[in-house]
């Protein structure tokens, strides 16, 4: 379970996010909407713990993460620009989350070279953890190229397979479809929502597009000036829109 409550973000004297609860069970396709500017990245960045929040809580599995390094936190992270590593093959982006937990983690392992007992298994252990990602997004045949030799959509897929690579509790995907085309917007939407089905973890999906989150997610949570407006199940969003603002943003009849 995802906890966030009574979460506000200053930047400067400016408020951006303004006491945001929302609880994101275990498993669930959550879908984060809302006009531009409204602070779904912000709230995307504070769970993963590249931001820290003002005032209010952010709970993991009951754990309060306040002080937690990010890369501590077992979430993975997916931003609209893929922030694919241009000089490494597709093997080593896919292989980053998994080579940096070996230097920080407390299993440390020795560097190449030294080769200690157990180093050669846990090698042998990360290709393997790449090989599974890769061939799940279908992309094995492109592990060694670079990411400037793939096309978009491929390049989307690298990034869901590292995200993927370290069996994180959560995904959060910050609109990681955006710079698709229309075509391959609704393929790689489908394997997003496949993906979701396969390792039953839970996800966190922004997006602008309407459709995607109607079609995709359990629950919506539509979000204005920093505030959740409404967070409820997609149809009960459309039949029940609590507002006037969610009516109009979601193009719900009211
Ligand atoms: P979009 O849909 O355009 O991606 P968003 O909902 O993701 O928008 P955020 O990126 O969370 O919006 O930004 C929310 C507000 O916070 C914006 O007004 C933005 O200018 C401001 N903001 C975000 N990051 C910072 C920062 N580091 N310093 C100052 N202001 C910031
Ligand atoms: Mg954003």
């Amino acid at each position: 379970e995802l906890a966030i409550e009574n979460v506000t973000k200053r930047f400067g004297d400016t408020e951006v996010l303004k006491g945001v609860s929302l609880t994101i069970q275990d498993g669930e396709f959550l879908s984060l909407v809302g006009p531009s500017g409204c602070g779904k990245s912000t709230l995307l960045r504070l769970i993963a713990g590249l931001e820290t929040q003002t005032s209010g809580s952010i709970r993991l599995a009951g754990q309060d993460v306040q002080g937690v390094r990010a890369a501590d936190r077992n979430l993975s992270m997916v931003f609209q620009s893929y922030a694919l590593y241009p000089h490494l093959s597709v093997r080593d982006n896919i292989a980053v989350p998994l080579r940096m937990r070996r230097m920080t983690g407390r299993q440390r392992l020795p560097v190449v070279g030294r080769v200690m007992p157990g180093a050669r298994a846990a090698t042998r252990q990360m290709a393997a953890d790449v090989t599974h990602a890769a061939k799940t997004l279908e992309i094995d045949h492109l592990l060694d190229r670079k990411p400037g030799q793939l096309s978009g959509g491929q390049r989307q897929r690298v990034a869901l397979a590292r995200a993927m690579v370290r069996d994180p509790a959560a995904f959060l995907l910050d609109e990681p479809l955006s710079n698709l085309d229309a075509k391959l917007r609704v393929q790689t939407r489908v394997e997003i929502a496949e993906l979701h089905r396969r390792l039953g973890a839970t996800f966190v999906y922004v997006t602008h597009d309407q459709v995607e989150a109607m079609t995709m997610s359990s629950r919506i949570a539509v979000m204005m000036g920093g505030q959740i407006l409404q967070c409820a199940a997609p149809d009960q969003i459309y039949e029940d829109p609590a507002d006037i603002q969610v009516a109009e943003f979601i193009g719900a009849p009211k």
